[in-house]
């Protein structure tokens, strides 16, 4: 075979075996050309919510491209954009008017970023320092790895990176210690803006908090003039048992990031939601105030129009149903986990499960990652843990018999790494 030109993300290519052709996709699978098929237990890194190519989706944008393709979105608009927007205000928060489009998680964030500062700049008020949670993820640009954890993963690129405040995470007993440092950084009205991924950090390795937490972070922020940015790039929707995470701790954020599964995970689309207070801060006859924010594909009608099936599924199927019924066989397969002594920290929230695999030999964490892949792939699950994290983050259309099938090879998993 000829060399691949291509260079993948997040690839060692010195040492991880050559990338599996996938030929065609279809609800919760995966499969090669020549037949074999994968259970698609990470939702393809997160994004696919009701399963692979789901109809609905798939027709609404074979339908957009028979009138549209790209048009430049300053001066112009177009009807699925308008339709997203107004159905995205109707089932955020209370209070986010406001969407801004662009076309990748970290875009949104970067976006809700620079909306922060330009609303204190813009209200005679400048602030800049912005506080970040200890262990969060965020994106992989430069602005985003800024506010996210620093580690290998980034360490090259730290002399780019900008200066934050770092809140401890809430672990289980130590929530006060996380809200004395959030009063603490806040108090002098300085910050611009608490970032947070509501209840539960993705990348960080699955790392979940109470709701209380981010409904008290809410109530500081509030107080001291501080705009809360809720990352729901992963956890929005329906993910983490409800459409957005913020629900869950009664809370509206000042801006709210989605993308992931914005789309059913289709096409690539992002939206960054504000109050109208945080868009009142940019209009003016000053065009200095202007939110110069764009990408060249933002508001792509065609992926505009995959959104707009999205919202339509969630408003006409029973999704809540759905992710209620996964979010509960997830519960019941982690309790035959809760007192193995193979697994610490067995945990789940929603349709996210994780559990964290106790490895006996040292050192073998750095090779446990790819180990499991490999041992996960043998039985065609695509499963891709986070060192020795593993997790289920299944589309919503897995069956509970799948599901049976993974925490099995879970839990065969678990003799070969715990050295039995
Ligand atoms: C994946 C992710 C991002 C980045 O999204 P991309 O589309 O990969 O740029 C940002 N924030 C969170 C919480 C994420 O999980």
């Amino acid at each position: 075979m000829t060399r691949s030109a291509l260079w993948h993300p997040f690839t060692q290519h010195a040492i991880e075996p050559a990338p599996i052709r996938i030929g065609r996709t279809q609800g919760a699978y995966l499969e090669t050309p020549d037949g074999k098929r994968i259970l698609d237990a990470i939702s393809s890194w997160w994004v696919i919510t009701h399963g692979h190519r789901y109809p609905r989706i798939i027709d609404a944008v074979r339908t957009a491209t028979q009138t549209l393709d790209q048009i430049i979105f300053a001066g112009l608009t177009h009807e699925p954009a308008e339709t997203l927007a107004s159905a995205l205000v109707a089932m955020a928060p209370q209070g986010l008017d406001r969407v801004f489009l662009s076309d990748s998680g970290s875009t949104s964030v970067e976006v809700g970023l620079k909306m922060a500062l330009g609303f204190h700049r813009n209200t005679g008020d400048p602030r800049s320092r912005i506080i970040v949670m200890e262990h969060s993820y965020h994106g992989d640009t430069i602005g985003t790895m800024s506010v996210g954890a620093r580690g290998v993963f980034n360490a090259a690129y730290a002399p780019l990176m900008f200066a934050v405040d770092t809140i401890p995470f809430p672990a289980a007993g130590r929530e006060q210690e996380t809200l004395d440092h959030v009063e603490a950084l806040t108090r002098d009205g300085r910050a611009a803006a608490v970032i947070v991924e509501p209840l539960v950090l993705g990348a960080g390795g699955m790392l979940i908090y109470p709701a209380w937490v981010l409904a008290e972070i809410r109530r500081i922020t509030e107080r001291t003039g501080t705009l809360l940015i809720a990352d729901e790039v992963m956890t929005g929707w329906g993910r983490t048992g409800t459409l957005f995470a913020c629900e869950q701790a009664g809370i509206a954020p000042d801006i709210l990031c989605t993308s992931k599964g914005l789309t059913g995970g289709v096409l690539p689309l992002a939206a960054t939601l504000a109050t109208e207070a945080v868009f009142e801060a940019h209009l003016s006859t000053d065009r200095a105030k202007t939110f110069f924010h764009s990408s060249s594909y933002t508001a792509n009608p065609i992926a505009c129009a995959a959104a707009v099936a999205n919202v339509g599924i969630w408003r006409d199927e029973p999704v809540a149903e759905r992710v209620s019924a996964l979010s509960r066989w997830q519960a019941e397969r982690l309790s035959r986990f809760a007192s193995d002594p193979r697994f610490a920290n067995v945990r789940g929230i929603g349709t996210i499960a994780a559990l964290d695999l106790r490895v006996r030999t040292p050192g073998y964490l750095a090779e446990a990652g790819p180990a499991l892949r490999a041992f996960f792939l043998e039985r065609g699950l695509l499963l891709r843990p986070l060192g020795n994290v593993i997790y289920v983050m299944p589309p919503y259309c897995i069956t509970s018999a799948e599901l049976d099938r993974l925490y099995d090879a879970i839990d065969e998993a678990a003799d070969l790494a715990c050295g039995r």
